[in-house]
Parts: C-alpha cells; structure tokens; sequence
C-alpha cells in the first residue's frame, strides 16, 4: 500500500513540476486549489473498504459527509475526467449519489451503447469546500463532462490534459461547437433523463441542474426534451459558464 501511495505520489510531483513553471493565471489558480488535497491526498490514503451509508450534513454550499465513497475509475461506459483527480480525493460522493449514478450509467449502455461518457469533480472524502467550486460540499453534486461528436457526426472524447484543466478549461461557442467537436446535446438530455428515472426509483429527486442557459435550449429540442423540461435548472447565469460540464445536485435530505 505504501509503494502504491509513494508512486502516486511520485507522478504527482513529476505532473506538478512539469507544470510549476506555467504562468497563466487560470493554471496557477487551479494548482494552487489542488495543491493543498495532494498533501491532505496522501496523508489520508485510500477509502475503507466497508461501505456503510453516507451521511451528509448541511447543503452543498455549505456542508460535509461522513462515510463518502469513491466513484470507480472506470466502468464499461464511462471514466473519471482525471487519473490525477482520483488520487487527489476529488471524485467522493454520497452513497445514494453513487448507486444512482452507475445504475444510470447502466441504463445508458442499452440506450446508448456506442457513447463512453466522463464524470468530473464530486467532492472530497469529508466534503467542505472544495475550490475551486462553489458548492459540491455534501457529496451531492457532480459535474459530467459534456459527450461530444466529432466532424463525421461520431462519438468522440473530449481532450482531457493539465493544459486544458483536464476538460474543464475548454470552451465551447454558442452553438456548443469547439474546433470540430460538437456537443452531443441527444445524449446530455438522454443521460438526464435517466439520472431522474433512476433517481425517483432511489427515492430521491434531482435538486439542481446547472447548464449554461443558451445550450439548454438546444436541450429542450432533443428527442428527451419535453421529459426534461420540468427538471429543475438554475436560472439566470452561473458564477462560471457551464458549457463544457453540466452539474447536477441530487436533493438528498442532509443532517444540520
Ligand atoms: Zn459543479
């Protein structure tokens, strides 16, 4: 376990220092958000293998979880947006969240077989702030990267380096385009219907989806729009754009 932890550790600093030297301000806000968990990181190391409930307790702006688990890596449809976020402790969730989120990834492979899907940030193994979000506190909120298509009209993955925030720094134009790449919006709203369906089958409601608001109209002309449409989306804009990644917070009731 420990050769594990010191390897991890190892191509941590080799990523870390291959990067020091970058100066753009983005970049050097994002190592200094993570820098900190890399410490905390390896301190902690990895989760119990017993899987009691979570308990969450406060609201995702202003929260923390007990018993957090990890997402996997990978499954047979869908991977983590970063290697490096995992090891960071950056991809924990509330146990519910987890259960609903593979079986939604479960769903997704019978009605769409050909698409890999990517998760990005949760939330960290106690909860609290986790920067450089604004909520994702209480193990119940997630981020998804967006599915793309390619210039031919198939599935493809977004580009994922430190470069580019492992996603999160990409920008797509009003039309959801970036380069070639074109947002999947049939498979977005596809997945969010399934993340409902199977969140009321867990006794659970999805609490908020935040979307940049312009895209979300291309939502509501998809196949799954009108099932859709009722979800609860945060008017108005977000702090930051949300086009590359949609967030979803599931309404589990916390403890104070
Ligand atoms: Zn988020």
């Amino acid at each position: 376990m420990a050769s594990e932890q010191e390897a991890a550790a190892e191509r941590a600093a080799l990523i870390l220092k291959r990067y020091a030297s970058a100066n753009s301000r983005l970049r050097a806000q994002f190592w200094a958000c993570i820098l900190p968990a890399v410490a905390i990181s390896f301190l902690t190391g990895p989760a119990l293998a017993a899987d009691i409930p979570s308990i969450c307790h406060g609201r995702p702006a202003a929260g923390r979880i007990e018993h957090a688990v990890q997402l996997p890596l990978r499954g047979p449809n869908f991977e983590a947006y970063s290697q490096l976020g995992i090891q960071l402790g950056r991809t924990y969730v509330h146990s519910t969240v987890r259960d609903i989120v593979l079986q939604t990834y479960a769903e997704m492979q019978k009605s769409r077989p050909q698409v890999e899907l990517v998760y990005g940030e949760t939330g960290l193994k106690e909860g609290g702030p986790m920067l450089p979000h604004r909520t994702h506190q209480a193990g119940t909120s997630l981020d998804f990267l967006v599915p793309v298509k390619d210039r031919n009209g198939q599935p493809a993955l977004l580009p994922r380096s430190p470069n580019n925030r492992f996603g999160y720094g990409l920008e797509f134009d009003m039309n959801g385009k970036f380069g070639p790449l074109r947002i999947d919006f049939e498979t977005i709203a596809e997945h969010l219907y399934q993340l409902d369906q199977v969140a009321r089958r867990n006794g659970v409601r999805i609490g908020l989806v935040i979307f940049d608001p312009v895209l979300t109209k291309q939502l509501m002309r998809t196949a799954r729009g009108p099932q859709i449409r009722g979800l609860p989306y945060m008017k108005g804009e977000a702090w930051i754009r949300h086009d590359e990644h949609y967030h979803v917070d599931f309404a589990i009731p916390c403890a104070p």
